[in-house]
């Protein structure tokens, strides 16, 4: 999976060099996936439907060529499912 630099702390991890304060998108990671770089560490969090109504709605304004076609329609498969 293709991983991202973190666009709030640049990779670092933090808020800047003189303290640590963990960055609030990545979590201190300094790296994200498509989908975290998307919504942030906190889409642990969320259920897949909403994550899929997100990127929907996301999708439709921003980000169509971040979207990785597959894993949406896996998640659609998914939520069918249920
Ligand atoms: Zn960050």
């Amino acid at each position: 999976m293709k991983r991202y630099i973190c666009d709030v702390c640049n990779g670092l991890g933090a808020l800047n060099n003189e303290n640590y304060d963990e960055c609030p998108k990545c979590k201190g990671f300094g790296h994200l996936n498509w989908l975290e770089n998307i919504f942030g560490k906190d889409i642990s969090k969320m259920t897949s439907k909403e994550i899929l109504k997100e990127i929907l709605y996301k999708e439709s304004i921003q980000v169509s060529n971040e979207i990785d076609k597959h894993i949406v329609k896996t998640l659609l498969k998914k939520e069918k499912k249920k």
